[in-house]
């Protein structure tokens, strides 16, 4: 079996200016049992996460996953990360795994009922091999995702700005996905405004424009998202952050799903019609989000 790694971290406080913190790193057995019973993360999914591409032993976007780890956290009421010692973890989970493709796992938990809070771990394991859907693209589904664009600002205990554990909904929407005869999701809102997939923020092309949804419609702002607007922008594109309907999508010259691990993907089809796709500034994506960044 692949080489997988788990460091426990004793979270320090977010005032501690220390250089090193190597001292409050607990190398663990990954076949072995390491949470208390009691932890919230597992009874309640009551945590947040990140997970970071690794290439080569490099994180990618590291100041961007530990400062989202940071608003996630707030979004929680979880206590506030100190950001130079996740850096530190993810530095040296990532060192461990120094070829190839991986994810580095970052999970801020709110602790064990009665025990110590938060916990906090890292893990870091190979990724899957994602070339031949980079390569091929996905066909989606759009899915109701049961709010209105407003929820997120009108009901925030909805956590729905934060990248939290709870992904068991994003899980069925897969499989709704699967079960429709498509490979991924799109969620929209009660109005037909797209959203994100359940893994993946969504970003389309209109001539010369790349368009995505505003992270303030509830949901991620995608690190990966941010990175390919960075790029088409020092290409000459316009990048815009808009309300966009299904209809837009449906109606798109072309358009992606970005993701840390899995990258950029082409939708080549949307509730069973399909869409043009651009072999070409796919590759080039991947190509930029493969090197180190
Ligand atoms: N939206 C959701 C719901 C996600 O789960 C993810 C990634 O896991 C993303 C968007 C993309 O975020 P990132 O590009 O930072 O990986």
């Amino acid at each position: 079996m692949a080489q997988r790694y788990a460091l426990m971290i004793d979270p320090a406080d977010v005032a501690d200016a220390r250089d090193d913190y190597s001292d409050t790193f607990t190398d663990v057995d990954v076949e072995a049992p390491a949470l208390s019973v009691g932890e919230f993360s597992t009874q309640r999914g009551d945590g947040v996460f990140e997970s970071i591409g690794v290439i080569d032993g490099h994180a990618n976007e590291v100041e961007a996953h530990v400062q989202r780890l940071a608003h996630s956290a707030q979004i929680c009421d979880l206590p506030a990360p100190n950001l130079e010692q996740w850096r530190q973890a993810v530095a040296v989970a990532a060192a461990r795994i120094p070829q190839g493709e991986a994810v580095v796992k970052l999970i801020l938990s709110r602790g064990v009922e009665h025990g110590p809070a938060p916990t906090a771990w890292v893990t870091a394991a190979p990724a899957a091999d994602f070339s031949a859907v980079r390569r091929d693209g996905v066909r989606v589904v759009t899915l109701d995702r049961g709010y209105d664009l407003g929820a997120g600002e009108r009901a925030p205990w909805l956590l729905l700005g934060a990248k939290t554990l709870s992904y068991a909904v994003n899980m069925a929407a897969l499989r709704e996905a699967h079960r429709r005869g498509a490979d991924d999701a799109v969620f929209v809102t009660r109005e037909g405004f797209v959203l994100e997939a359940p893994t993946a923020s969504l970003i389309i092309r209109r001539g010369d424009e790349f368009l995505t949804p505003a992270p303030s419609g509830g949901i991620l702002h995608g690190t990966t998202q941010l990175s390919v607007y960075e790029l088409l922008e020092s290409r000459g594109f316009r990048t815009t952050y808009a309300t966009l309907s299904a209809t837009d999508l449906a109606t798109a010259d072309a358009a992606w799903l970005v993701s840390s691990i899995r990258l950029a993907v082409a939708i080549t089809a949307v509730d069973g019609a399909p869409l043009a796709s651009d072999p070409d500034l796919t590759a080039e994506l991947n190509a930029f989000l493969l090197s180190p960044r």
